[in-house]
């Protein structure tokens, strides 16, 4: 494994459960990732809270979803935000995912937001993820984000051959209902123009999908938001929180912040006392990724991936994988259930063979990094931008379920205007609360053991 770039005074807990756990920073070293490894050093912050402070707005979290807030905040409202994170900046998510852009958010597909809503809904949600890409890139593009977009359109493989005309009914409707550019590849296809997946049966291509670099894009993301004059505060847990005359009390360990307006973008990382109404709503799901060392021209050529554009597997327990611009590569899936159990080698091995059983030349290779995060999934499935009506001043954003490296940015700009004070477009994800797990809380884990099996069979077994 490659050291990495040391910043904190407390070594990185790899065991970090937001279920169990009690208070989250601060002072922690970043995972281990490739992200961090190869981002360089991260660019300065403001330095953690150290007396207490009178702030308009205070966004708590500084992943994507916070400084996309505060970007917003300050290009579109003319507020100066204070954003407040228990580690370095952008140490939940944001420096640990796959770094794969998709048009979309949240685990469910066109069609399942069809059954749901019916199409009007789903077309204004259609309509949501077009715009956002559009965002995404904007933002990547005026504020010279440089963190090595691959563009290419994102790759749906087919990992058995009864998913195909699934996957071929999905593109259908793509195309047919929503007028997107999606359409279908034979294995023979796929082969010659984008990998040769040994599982693969074919795939859908669908026209917007980027590759970037995670940790470069939060730290663009974090000097957009301070030269726009927002203030970014590491180290500065929030560990109390009370509302007194309308005014947010925000206890973090140098002092209080008093905020008049609070936005919460702690996706899966927060501990269960953050905000007793924001108790349960989501289940934190543990992801695993890995990165090989760099592939020999022999390897390279037995994989045969030819785009360096993001690749999805059709597994309920997906398999997300890419060849990086250094010619290694990451895949990533699903990992343990508990933080206690995430070093168990049984999922790195499970990981490793899955990659294995893709691309047998890399069967045994050696691995650069290894690392773990967790995911914010939503009851529903889907995630919320919204306020809560009984809690004057108090907004969140969570709950993309593994989709937010692209949506995050457009969930900033939706949760900015809502903190301001703007309408937001008329859809279930702004205009309806997370659902909350009710009686099922205390199995949910046991829960998502018998699902994980199930999941598994109908992947592999059917
Ligand atoms: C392994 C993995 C792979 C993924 N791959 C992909 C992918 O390829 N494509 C994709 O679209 N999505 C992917 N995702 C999801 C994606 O990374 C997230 O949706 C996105 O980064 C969410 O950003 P965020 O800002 O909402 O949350 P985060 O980046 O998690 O930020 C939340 C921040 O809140 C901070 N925080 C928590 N509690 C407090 C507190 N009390 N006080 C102060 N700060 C606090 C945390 O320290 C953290 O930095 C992946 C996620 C994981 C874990």
């Amino acid at each position: 494994m490659q050291p990495i770039d040391k910043r904190g005074s407390v070594p990185f807990d790899p065991h970090y459960d937001p279920i169990t756990a009690r208070a989250l920073g601060p002072g922690s070293d970043y995972a281990p990732t490739y992200w961090i490894g190869t981002a360089g050093p991260a660019p300065e912050g403001d330095g953690p809270v150290r007396r207490d402070m009178d702030v308009d707005v205070a966004v708590i979290g500084s992943g994507y979803t916070g400084l996309s807030t505060a970007i917003h905040l300050a290009k579109e409202h003319g507020v100066k935000a204070t954003v407040l994170e228990a580690n370095g900046v952008a140490y939940g998510c944001s420096t640990r995912n796959g770094g794969q852009a998709q048009i979309s958010a949240g685990r469910l597909k066109r069609s399942q937001w069809i059954d749901r809503w019916g199409l009007d809904v789903a077309r204004g949600l259609h309509n949501e993820m077009v715009e956002a890409f559009a965002l995404f890139r904007g933002l990547l593009r005026d504020h010279d984000i440089q963190c090595d977009p691959q563009d290419g359109g994102h790759y749906y493989i087919a990992h058995k051959a009864g998913v195909m005309p699934t996957l071929g009914a999905e593109a259908k409707l793509l195309r047919d209902t929503f007028g997107y550019d999606a359409r279908m590849l034979s294995r023979d296809e796929l082969f010659q123009t984008a990998v040769r997946d040994q599982e693969a049966q074919g795939a859908m291509w669908e026209a917007d999908g980027l590759g970037i670099h995670a940790a470069k894009l939060a730290f663009g993301y974090l000097r957009a938001a301070r030269e726009l004059g927002a203030t970014v505060h590491p180290d500065s847990p929030v560990q109390g929180w009370e509302l007194k005359n309308g005014v947010h009390h925000l206890r973090t360990p140098g002092g209080i912040v008093r905020a008049r307006r609070v936005a919460v973008a702690t996706a899966a990382y927060a501990t269960r006392s953050l905000h007793g109404r924001l108790r349960d709503r989501l289940m934190p799901i543990m992801s695993n990724s890995i990165v090989t060392r760099a592939l020999t021209p022999s390897e390279l050529e037995a994989v045969g991936i030819r785009t360096l554009s993001p690749l999805t597997d059709t597994r309920t327990l997906r398999h997300y994988y890419r060849l990086l611009p250094d010619n290694r590569l990451q895949i990533g899936s699903r990992a343990a259930i508990t933080g206690r159990d995430a070093a168990n080698p049984v999922h790195l091995n499970g990981l490793r063979e899955g990659m294995a059983r893709k691309f047998p030349a890399l069967r045994g290779i050696d691995l650069d990094y290894s690392w773990w995060g967790w995911v914010d999934v939503s009851h529903d499935m889907m995630p919320r931008i919204t306020g809560l009506p009984d809690v004057p001043g108090l907004f969140y954003s969570l709950g993309y379920g593994g989709n937010g490296v692209m949506y995050s940015a457009m969930a900033g700009r939706r949760l900015a205007q809502l903190v301001a004070g703007k309408s937001v477009p008329d859809l279930p994800i702004f205009n309806t609360e997370l659902p909350h797990e009710g009686w099922r809380t205390p199995f949910r884990r046991l829960g998502q053991w018998g699902l994980y099996h199930l999941y598994h069979y109908r992947d592999e077994r059917t």
